[in-house]
């Protein structure tokens, strides 16, 4: 029996991966959650799961929270990340949307605990900390983003072979749109994506490919492989999630139907399979599958993230923290599409890096890039 905590059991990666737990009965075991703000949906989900810990950051959702559970709860920031560091959980699946994912992370992998990563932030802004700690501690990561989960799976003992990372991209919903109209979209017409039902903050970063800007950063950091030697490649079927290619020009894919149930069960049976629920992949009635190379000119967030990257020190972690703002402003109507990625450009523009940061010059960096981009857009 593995014993789980799951930060951030109310969003969209939260909820499947109760519904995976909801299927194993007899080899998971939920421990502990935590949420945002949903206290109500946490709270039901702590009665059927029987959990043992509940929190929440918003204070405001603290006292109904506290009201409807007889378990432990808590609130804030510590209380979250003591729930990621408990002593009887095995496995802490952070299913947290953005950089409210990095300390929760940083703490489980303090904690030595195997962590199940959704949150590819916390490893944009922090990898460069997060990785090596996990290194000193014997934590394991298992990654639960499905290119990620993909390249994990075939890369296994085979690491020092690897000459290439593929990383595939559904293009989003935009992706035969002409530059002309991108301006122009909507927060609506943005969060329709054509192939997964994600968060909204995802979605909109599918939109621009900022999300797969994220991606090479994190790839780059769970499987030390050089920028150089990652390429994004669009593939709109979204069947093969992603690809390594080896020095002897093996390519292994990893292929199956776009339903997140399939990477969040595979990080909680790890090192085992486990017999799942989601829907097959039907090779007879496929049809073709196609390959592209992105349009840069049309979504440059790719090579922001990509220049953050190489830049590394704090400039990933105010790329991030700069597009979670600018995210935000554009689902409220503030900021037209395309200004999503001007603003991030801007606020790196203005931040001196720090190299080697630790994690409290990483929070600071996001901090001072949340408040400047903030001044930029009302400029
Ligand atoms: P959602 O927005 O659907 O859910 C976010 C979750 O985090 C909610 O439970 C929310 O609680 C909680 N949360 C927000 N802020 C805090 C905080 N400060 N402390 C604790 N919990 C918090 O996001 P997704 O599930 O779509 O995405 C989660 C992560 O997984 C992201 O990093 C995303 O990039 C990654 N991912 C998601 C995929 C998907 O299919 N959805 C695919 C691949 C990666 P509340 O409900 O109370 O607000
Ligand atoms: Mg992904």
């Amino acid at each position: 029996m593995k014993r789980v905590a799951i930060i951030g059991s109310t969003g969209s990666i939260g909820v499947q991966a109760l519904d995976v737990i909801r299927h194993n009965p007899d080899k998971l075991k939920v421990v502990a959650l935590a949420a945002g703000s949903n206290a109500r949906l946490l709270a039901e989900q702590v009665a059927e799961f029987k959990a043992e810990y509940a929190a929440v950051s918003d204070s405001a959702s603290y006292r109904e929270l506290n009201h409807r559970c007889e378990c432990w709860t808590g609130q804030g920031m510590e209380a979250i990340a003591f729930l990621a560091s408990l002593e009887d959980v095995d496995l802490v699946l952070v299913a947290v949307s953005g950089a409210a994912g990095i300390y929760p992370t940083y703490k489980a992998v303090a904690a030595g605990k195997t962590v199940g990563l959704a949150n590819k932030e916390s490893l944009v802004a922090a990898g460069d900390l997060i990785m090596p700690l996990a290194e000193s501690t014997g934590s394991t990561i298992l990654p639960v983003d499905s290119e990620h989960s993909a390249i994990f799976q075939c890369l296994q003992g085979e690491e020092k072979w690897v000459s290439r990372i593929w990383l595939t991209a559904s293009g989003g919903p935009f992706r035969e749109m002409e530059a002309s109209r991108l301006g122009l979209v909507t927060p609506e017409e943005a969060l329709r994506h054509p192939r997964w039902n994600m968060g909204k903050k995802i979605t909109i970063d599918s939109a621009t490919l900022m999300n797969k800007g994220l991606e090479v950063i994190e790839a780059h950091h769970l499987f030390a492989v050089s920028y150089d030697q990652i390429t994004v490649v669009i593939h709109p079927q979204s069947v093969v999630h992603s690809l390594v290619e080896f020095v002897d020009g093996s390519f292994l894919g990893h292929l199956g139907v776009p339903d997140m149930r399939i990477p969040i069960q595979y990080a909680f049976s790890y090192p085992e399979r486990w017999g799942a629920s989601a829907e097959r992949l039907d090779l007879l009635h496929l049809g073709a599958l196609d390959f592209s190379p992105p349009d840069i000119n049309r979504f440059p967030a790719l090579e922001l993230a990509l220049a953050a990257g190489r830049q590394s020190g704090t400039m990933p972690a105010v790329m991030n923290a700069a597009n979670e703002i600018a995210v935000g402003c554009f689902l409220e109507g503030a900021l037209g599409f395309t200004g999503i990625v001007s603003a991030v450009e801007k606020v790196m523009g203005h931040h001196q890096t720090i190299k080697n940061p630790d994690l409290s010059e990483i929070l600071a960096a996001d901090a001072w890039a949340r408040e400047a981009c903030i001044r930029f857009i009302k400029e």
